[in-house]
Formats: structure tokens, sequence, C-alpha cells
């Protein structure tokens, strides 16, 4: 019987979802972190539970053909990366696995109608976030940091410079903390729900070349907030432009990112970016893909799984800013955008006018509500499309979704095992899924986006 502390030599055969590699021992899955399929490891075991263990690496005997070496100095403590020890092919190969294990798996789903497509990564998978959020708290000693939470904790890794995000948000953090000591201003502490600063967040607009600094603050106002002003203006922002620094109020106990409040210190509320042609303007508390270049490629993707002929009525639920409804109001005769979050829907107008774009109309609710308000109003599109959070979609917007009997709906997913679920029920109640399309917006993390055509069956 395997137990803790026995060590094996081992090959790992497989990947999981959380990026372990797996071996089998005495016909018992090992879940081994940082390791690659293809290694031939010596392992210890940490963990024995009756259907799995965990183990980690002692030594790496024969390293994996996809095996690199990761290009980041603290990509073994951060929990921010999980494949990069992994080359980007095998990474794209193994997130199209993710989702066909979701589907076969969890869903049960019958895949042999379905064309399965291979996962549409980035040319230059680098430097590709245009959105950072570090957080910021005390050392052991007291003293500030800032950077990203380790792997499974919220103690925080300081980092000088992101890989996956742009050189200047990395910058704005140490100006950040460097005026909070200049200040005597102190960092926000969890487990008292004392001290002032909680998080900095950097967006940036990949066209526009627009930056907006947030401050998010357990409390109204900072001392000497004219001080941080100055000091991120008078950052080398090389080609950005520093258009919009917020203080962002969040007095809650909650982790959430971000609090509903906000004060402009400098400059506009809002960046604006550019994406599939349309401008977009984008408040902190929006939801905006992270990844612009692949986001482009997302949509793309999506609106040409809807055929979209020029006659169609479209409903866009979790809408955010508007930014499908808008792709597809070209090529749609009316758009309807539905979200929960007011800022967005905001922009979502705003954005609709400023494009000149006369056939969209925006609601701020919840799917649930509104879907259901549509279908008793009688509406009958001929195309929706979804694009949920990580939770997925929930039975009475399916439903909805469901009596309005639409001919295809398009889903887009950020979750694998949500979708697969949420696919259960839409194929048991007349869809056929047809396509199924992993796109990479997050290379180097286990992320995976999925954009998926359902096709109501002739019955
Ligand atoms: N399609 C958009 C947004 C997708 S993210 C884009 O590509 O940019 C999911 C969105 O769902 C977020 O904007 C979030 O605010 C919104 N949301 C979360 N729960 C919701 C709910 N119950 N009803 C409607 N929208 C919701």
């Amino acid at each position: 019987m395997i137990k803790k502390r026995d060590i094996y030599q081992v090959e790992i055969t497989a990947t999981a979802s959380s990026g372990d590699g797996i071996c089998r021992i005495d016909n018992l899955a090992v879940f081994v972190e940082g390791a690659c399929e293809g290694d031939i490891l010596e392992i210890e075991i940490t963990n024995v539970k009756s259907s799995y263990a965990n183990a980690k690496i002692l030594r790496i005997i024969n390293p994996s053909i996809h095996r690199i070496k990761p290009p980041c100095a603290v990509y073994e403590k951060c929990g921010g990366c999980q494949l990069m020890h992994v080359d980007y092919k095998k990474q794209l190969e193994l997130k199209k696995q993710f989702v066909a294990d979701s589907l076969e798996r969890i869903g049960h789903l019958d895949l042999s109608e379905t064309e399965f497509f291979d996962t549409l990564g980035m040319e230059t998978p680098e430097r590709y976030r245009n959105k950072m959020v570090f957080p910021i708290g005390k050392k052991a000693d007291g003293r500030l940091t800032g950077g990203f939470y380790a792997a499974k904790s919220h103690n925080i890794i300081a980092l000088s410079d992101c890989l996956l995000g742009n050189k200047f948000a990395s910058d704005c953090l140490a100006a950040v903390i460097s005026y909070m000591k200049e200040n005597r201003v102190s960092a926000y502490d969890e487990t008292t729900h004392k001290g002032l600063v909680r998080r900095l967040f950097v967006r940036t607009g990949l066209y526009s070349r627009e930056a907006m600094a947030v401050i998010s603050i357990n409390g109204k106002s900072l001392p000497n907030e004219k001080k941080l002003v100055d000091k991120l203006l008078n950052l080398d922002s090389g080609e950005l432009n520093l258009s919009s620094i917020i203080i962002n109020i969040n007095d809650s106990k909650n982790n959430l990112v971000l609090g509903a409040q906000n004060r402009t210190l400098f400059g506009k509320s809002y960046i604006s970016d550019t994406l599939c042609g349309l401008e977009f303007e984008i408040s902190p508390n929006s939801f905006y893909q992270v990844n612009p270049l692949q986001t482009e490629k997302l949509y793309n993707t999506a609106i040409d799984f809807a055929e979209l002929s020029g006659s169609q009525t479209v409903l866009d639920l979790y809408c955010g800013i508007g930014t499908i409804s808008l792709c597809a109001a070209k090529k749609s005769a009316r758009v309807i955008g539905v979200e929960i979050v007011e800022q967005a829907i905001k922009n979502a107008k705003e954005n609709a006018a400023r494009n000149r774009i006369k056939n969209a109309e925006f609601y701020t609710g919840s799917a649930e509500d509104i879907s259901q308000k549509l279908l008793n109003e009688g509406l009958a599109p001929d195309i929706i499309f979804i694009d949920p959070p990580r939770k997925g979609s929930d039975e009475v917007t399916l439903n909805a979704i469901l009596n309005m009997a639409p001919e295809k709906i398009v889903y887009v997913s950020c979750n694998p095992a949500t979708l697969a679920r949420d696919l259960v029920h839409l194929t048991s109640n007349g869809y056929a899924l047809k396509k199924v399309q992993p796109v990479d917006m997050f290379p180097n993390t286990v992320h995976v986006e999925t954009i998926t055509l359902l096709q109501k069956r002739n019955t």
C-alpha cells in the first residue's frame, strides 16, 4: 500500500486540469506538482486519499521532451501560472484535452456529431495581459510588499516584473509602494480588516495605448493623494499614456477585487480601446477580456459560428460592455444585450453611440430575470450568445433560452466544468452540439476559453 513519505521512480503519463502531472502507482492516480507529461521522476508521496495521492518531485531523472526552463524567476512560488514549464505547442494540446475530458467525463456528452477543433493559440504568447491586479500587504517582518498570491494561499509573492503583463504595470506597483512608505500609509490586513491600501489594478488599451491605475482602499481617501498622482505620472510609461488614476472605495470584508464606488484622482473615469474595428470605453468595474489579441479571434469565431446574415435578432446574455453584441450588430437586424453590472451597461450604451450603432439595446439585470422577462414579452431571437462567468449559467436562464427556441446558441465559456454541466441541459432538450473551439486566452496558465455551437434539432 502506498503511504506518505514513500519514494518512487515514475513516468508522468497524463496532465490534470490543475496542471499537475499524473502517474499511476498500484492503480492509484498520483498528482505531481510541477511535473510534465513524459518526465521520468523520483517523487515523494505527500498525501494519500482513498481515490488518489499527491507527491512532490525529488529529482528529475529524465526530463520530458515538452519540458522547458520557465522564464520567470518566481514561477515555482507564484500561483499565477501553472504551465510555464511546458512548451507552448504542448500547452495548446493539453487545453484541448482539458475541454474534451470535461465534456466527456463530467458531461458524458456524445461528441460523435461534433467538430472538435484544435486550440487557437497565440503567435507570441508573451506579455499578453491588459489587466494586472496586485494585492498589497505586509511581510512577516512588517515591511510593505505587493505582487501575486502564492498558489493556494493569500501569501503575497513580491515581484518586480510579471512576464504576463506589461512592465509599466509592475512599475506602477513599485511607485505605489514607495508612495506608501514615504507617506506612512498602511496596507490592508485581511485577517483584522484594518489598514488602508488593498490592491493596485492597472488596465491598458492595446491599441489606444491608454492606461488606467486604480488603487483600491479600505477607506474613502489617501493621505497626500497629490503625491501619489505625481509619482505615477512621473514614471517612464514608454509608449503608454497614463490617462486615468482612480481611487476605488472597497471597505467590505469580502475578497472582491474592487468595491462599487470610484473617485477619479486624475484624468478620465475610463479608458478606451479598439476591438474588431470598434471603439470601446471601459470603466474600472466593467469586465473586459484580458487578452485583446485572442479576444478578436474569440469574437470572430463566435460570430462565424452564428452565421449571421443581417436579418436575424440576436440576444447576448452576460454581455459586459457590449463587445459581442456590437460586433454582431453589424451583421444583424436587432441585438439585445443583458448584463448585471450597471457601469458595464452604461459603457455598452455609450459604445453603441460612439460606433454609431443604432440596432442595439441593452438591459441591466441578471440573465435569470431579464431572459424570463424577454421571453414573457414574446422575444424569439434567432441566435443567442451566452458568455457567463466561471460559475456558468443557471437552470432558469437556460430554460428561458430553451423556451425562446433560437436556431443557434453560441456558448462562450471560461470554465470547461460548468460548460459541460450547462451543455448537458441544452443537449438533453433539443439542441445538438455541432462545434467546439478551445481558444488560448491565458498562455502559461491552465485556463482555457471554449466556444461551442449548438443547433436546434429538427423534430
Ligand atoms: N461577453 C462579455 C462579458 C463576459 S464575462 C465580454 O466578452 O467581454 C461575464 C459577464 O457576466 C461579466 O460582465 C459579469 O459582470 C456578468 N454577469 C455575472 N453574473 C451575471 C448574471 N447573473 N446575469 C447577467 N450578467 C452577469
